[in-house]
């Protein structure tokens, strides 16, 4: 067995690195099980690809931790990106390209939090992806960590590398990198794929792949077959274990509180989510569930803040019962609860009076598009008069403090429309100033969207950045002349990257191998705007028309490179939504009537 990193190798790395709290573990919560114990047959890494203060806040690996940690037969213990600075450090100091040819066992490994193991100690590592960017963070990672990177030059002793999250819409630019990739809930996933890998301990690696690939919901990239890979789900939220004591982050993390999910999917049909795609149908925690574990989280942690996690809270069917009788119990003990953003067309008073908070009264809303007719296209049931009724509503309710979100770069979206929007701005400001009891501020933060796999969209073309540019300067000038308000926009650059390892396919695992070789800087730690063109350059060596995967038009019948991948939406629904869009119309949400998207899941 691997011995962990020595004491000497350990602190003489800590001296040189800036935040060593990254890399210290020992947290409360942490749970590090005995690694000779007999009945342990399987030992995890459950890595994210961004460092410790942002994976800490992600709940997905603290429900793949617990799961793990549940089973009497395996143990999980915790792994982040590095900084560049100990990244360096670990990989010889001299860069990523000599590193990787000189790989011995001299050199120290990224190492997993609970007991300081080198990551190619583990029986499998697995990675958690939910955004296409950390992809250069991923790489660094199984390099740091001393695992080859490429599947097909693993051997039988190498970890088994498993990748999961939400962008396995489209797992193509990174299928060379990743022996098996489970397709949907880690509920309805991990136990199998965990029992196949101990019932083949010691078998060859591609036998064991060869297992792995028979369970429904698993893709293997390197096994050829045309079969689609059909999207695993828990179909009750109640029956799935909820992380009540996972450990608190040892340094300030992203988001430091405590995080509950009260319901997975959403009924609203935003035809530009596709989240709201990927996790259908929606599924409810019920209310007793979700105030037992609230509370359990607070008595195990002491935060001073809850936050009820889900895509669209506010449609939780229960909502007003669980914020009540929580306020009733919280209140007291001055512990918030937080939401995460809202829709404006589903706050009464009664729920706005039921939200309000004794420390923090800021309330964030996403609205998306300034035009109804651009509203109608996404399929966003708000009018501009639930806008100012939810927004009278929350000021009565003595809120003063707002954030909105929009997105700019719908197919037909003209400068009209983004007039429009600055326009409901203004209104929105001066209303606020009017009726706020205090003084009022609002943030406006607008992205930029991406036609993602596995939604309407799919198929559109991406945004021209000048155009995008355009408008959002149009926005900036406008908005710095409104008092208390504050613009932020998303960088174009950072966007269009993201399309391209969004929309791509395999041939894009080439450019990320000469990014890590070539010493990229992986694009979450640059400061400021990313310029993508060295990224674009890359993936033209490598034979790919970034121009056509970005801004080009597929057509009904070009093939997409997810397309082995089943969510259980059919393709007609996604192309009569794509139809809809264009007509500007709306399809009612799962709650009111089932819209037919293939799912079958027993809607209205
Ligand atoms: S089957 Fe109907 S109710 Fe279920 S997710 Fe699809 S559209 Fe919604």
């Amino acid at each position: 067995m691997r011995k962990p990193v020595s004491e000497l190798e350990y602190y003489r790395l800590m001296s040189l690195v800036e935040r060593p709290g990254r890399y210290a573990g020992g947290e409360r919560g942490a749970r590090a099980k005995d690694w000779g114990a007999r009945e342990i047959k399987l030992r995890c890494a459950v890595c994210f690809p961004e460092p410790y203060e942002i994976g800490m806040s992600y709940l997905g690996t603290a429900i793949l931790y617990h799961i793990i940690n549940r089973r009497g037969d395996a143990l999980a213990e915790r792994c982040f990106a590095p900084g560049d600075d100990m990244y360096r450090l670990l990989a010889n100091g001299d860069g990523a390209a000599r590193a990787r040819d000189d790989r011995g066992d001299s050199r120290a490994r990224l190492w997993s939090l609970e007991s300081r193991m080198p990551l190619d100690a583990f029986d499998a590592v697995l990675f958690s992806f939910t955004y296409e960017l950390s992809y250069l963070q991923f790489l660094r990672m199984l390099h740091a960590g001393g695992i080859p990177l490429r599947s097909c030059d693993r051997g039988d002793d190498d970890p088994i590398v498993l990748g999961g999250g939400g962008c396995m819409a489209n797992p193509e630019p990174i299928a060379d990198f990743i022996d098996a990739f489970g397709i949907g809930d880690a509920e309805a996933l991990l136990d199998p794929m965990l029992d196949c890998l101990i019932a083949t301990v010691g078998a060859p690696r591609a036998s064991r792949l060869t297992a792995l690939a028979r369970i429904p919901g698993v893709y293997v990239p390197s096994i050829d077959s045309a079969d689609p890979v059909v999207r695993q789900f828990a179909p009750d939220l109640d029956d799935c274990p909820i992380p009540v004591d996972y450990p608190m982050p040892g340094i300030e993390s992203v988001a430091d509180r405590a995080v509950i999910e009260v319901m997975r999917g959403c009924p609203q049909g935003c035809r530009f989510c596709q989240a709201g795609y990927t996790y259908r149908p929606a599924r409810a925690r019920s209310a007793e569930k979700t105030i037992a574990a609230a509370r359990a989280m607070i008595a195990a942690t002491g935060y001073s803040e809850i936050t009820l996690q889900s895509l669209s809270t506010l449609d939780h069917p229960d909502i007003v019962r669980i914020l009540t009788e929580l306020r009733a119990t919280f209140d007291p003990l001055r512990v918030s609860v937080g939401l995460p953003s809202l829709r404006m067309d589903a706050l009464s008073r009664d729920l706005a009076r039921a939200m309000r908070r004794p420390r923090e009264s800021s309330l964030t809303f996403a609205i998306e598009a300034g035009s109804q007719r651009l509203r109608d296209a996404i399929n966003k049931h708000i009018t501009e008069d639930d806008i100012f009724a939810t927004l009278d509503a929350v000021l009565e309710a003595g809120f003063h403090k707002f954030k909105i979100y929009f997105m700019c770069g719908f197919a037909g979206e003209t400068m009209d429309d983004i007039v429009e929007l600055g326009d409901l701005i203004v209104r929105m400001h001066g209303f606020m100033r009017t009726r706020s009891r205090r003084p009022m501020s609002l943030h406006v933060a607008q992205s930029v969207l991406i036609p993602k796999p596995v939604t309407p969209m799919q198929r559109q073309p991406m945004e021209r950045p000048e155009v995008t540019r355009e408008k959002q300067f149009y926005l900036k000038r406008l908005l710095k002349s409104l008092n208390n308000v504050r613009f932020n926009y998303h960088d174009v650059g950072a966007s269009l990257l993201e399309a391209l390892f969004s929309r791509g396919d395999r041939r894009l695992a080439g450019a990320l191998l000469d990014a890590l070789d070539r010493d990229f800087l992986p694009p979450t730690i640059v400061n400021g705007n990313l310029d993508p063109a060295p990224w674009f350059e890359l993936a033209r060596e490598h034979g790919v028309d970034t121009d056509e995967i970005l801004f080009a038009e597929r057509a009904a019948d070009t093939p997409l490179p997810w397309s082995r991948i089943h969510y259980g939406i059919t393709d007609n629904f996604l192309a009569r939504e794509a139809a809809k869009y264009d007509r500007a119309e709306l399809t009612d949400n799962c709650d009111e009537k089932c819209a037919a998207c293939g799912l079958r899941c027993g809607g209205k």
